[in-house]
């Protein structure tokens, strides 16, 4: 008689979904150093397949499921150098993770929520809205995963290892401040990552910041601010009517003062909004207020947005104004545009032709 593996797979649970602690309630027959040995593959060495936990009886490797997730698109892009996948869990919630590689470091892009509920006009996770939060489980194997696959299979060129990850894919991750705050806790506990390798990304929860800051870890902060004025902002990053610029700066401020680390400011440009010499000479005044260092990338336009990329000449215009300004400023590759690779993009595409019914 044939068992129906499919079914008993999507029921059994899920190790990444365990905390580290209660690891042994899933190997409730075997010797408690069991336990000890699935958390080091877990979080230590993690792998792509049970199978290749070597130490643990073949019984126990054909009973663990590690992934909350199947990866339904798994996307190339930059001649090989970044990878893009897009998970979807049991319910049907999506969400997606970006892998960059560079010559001495690569950069793990995660995603704190399926979906988001904030509405940025120019944001394709925003177009589609808020399905549910992520749970820390599901957080930190975004991790574990891109760790597995650069140990297993590797990206060209790039480190066979993890050294950074940002919280920059779909959601806002202080809106989701608890499960965040456990899955960081288990990269910098569990993993052994250094709290200066993580950087988690607002458009400005300002409560959470001011939480985020009493933590104790020197985590990098990254605002995205995209507009230096209320009323633009307003209209692009709707959340600035409840947190505007000036407690933003404020609460910017407080964190660098209590954590030691320097804020960044990340910027999309956007044609005829955003890329024009008022705004830059605005921001300039922000960052230096805040010492902020800020990261410029010009806008990948969504399939759903009206937002266009900037022209060459406005965005060599913006950096000079900052420049001249005395400001820090990066323009940031725009990986991934052979692939899907903004925020929420490969969902959208993936959307568009398969409408996923969320349970
Ligand atoms: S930019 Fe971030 S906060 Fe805004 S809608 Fe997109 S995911 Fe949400």
């Amino acid at each position: 008689m044939t068992s129906p593996p499919a079914l008993a797979y999507a029921f059994r649970r899920v190790a990444y979904s365990i905390h580290p602690d209660d690891l042994g309630s899933l190997l409730p027959s075997e010797p408690p150093y069991r336990a000890s040995q699935l958390r080091r593959w877990l979080y230590v060495t993690p792998v792509l397949d049970p199978e290749d936990m070597t130490n643990l009886p073949a019984a126990v490797r054909r009973e663990i499921r590690l992934w909350p997730f199947r990866v339904v698109a798994d996307q190339v892009g930059d001649n090989g150098t970044t990878r893009k996948w897009l998970f979807e869990a049991d319910d049907g919630a999506q969400y997606e993770a970006v892998l960059m590689g560079y010559p001495r470091r690569t950069t793990l892009c995660i995603s704190s929520q399926a979906g988001c509920a904030l509405g940025c006009t120019f944001c394709a996770t925003g177009q589609f809205g808020f399905e549910r939060h992520l749970e820390p489980g599901e957080i930190v194997a975004q991790v574990a995963y891109a760790q597995a696959f650069l140990r297993q299979i590797g990206l060209p060129g790039s480190p066979d290892r993890l050294t950074n990850v940002v919280f920059m894919g779909m959601g806002e991750p202080l809106a989701n401040y608890n499960r965040v705050r456990e899955a960081i806790r288990r990269m910098i506990e569990e993993m052994g990552m250094s709290a200066r390798s993580i950087t988690v990304s607002t458009v400005g929860m300002v409560p959470g910041i001011r939480r985020l800051a009493d933590e104790g870890w020197p985590l990098n902060l990254a605002i995205s601010l995209h507009a230096a004025d209320d009323e633009l902002r307003s209209r692009l990053v709707p959340i600035n009517r409840r947190y505007p610029i000036s407690d933003l700066e404020e609460a910017a401020k407080e964190y660098a003062a209590k954590t030691g680390r320097r804020v960044s400011i990340e910027w999309t440009v956007m044609d005829g909004v955003n890329d024009i010499p008022e705004q830059a000479r605005l921001l300039a005044d922000i960052a230096r207020r805040i010492r902020a260092h800020v990261n410029l990338i010009a806008l990948n336009p969504t399939p759903l947005s009206t937002e266009k990329a900037p022209s060459r000449e406005a965005m060599d215009r913006f950096v000079q104004i900052l420049r001249d300004m005395g400001v820090n400023v990066t323009v940031r590759d725009t990986r991934g545009r052979d692939i899907d690779a903004a925020c929420g993009q490969l969902r959208a595409e993936r959307g568009r032709r398969q409408p996923v019914s969320i349970g």
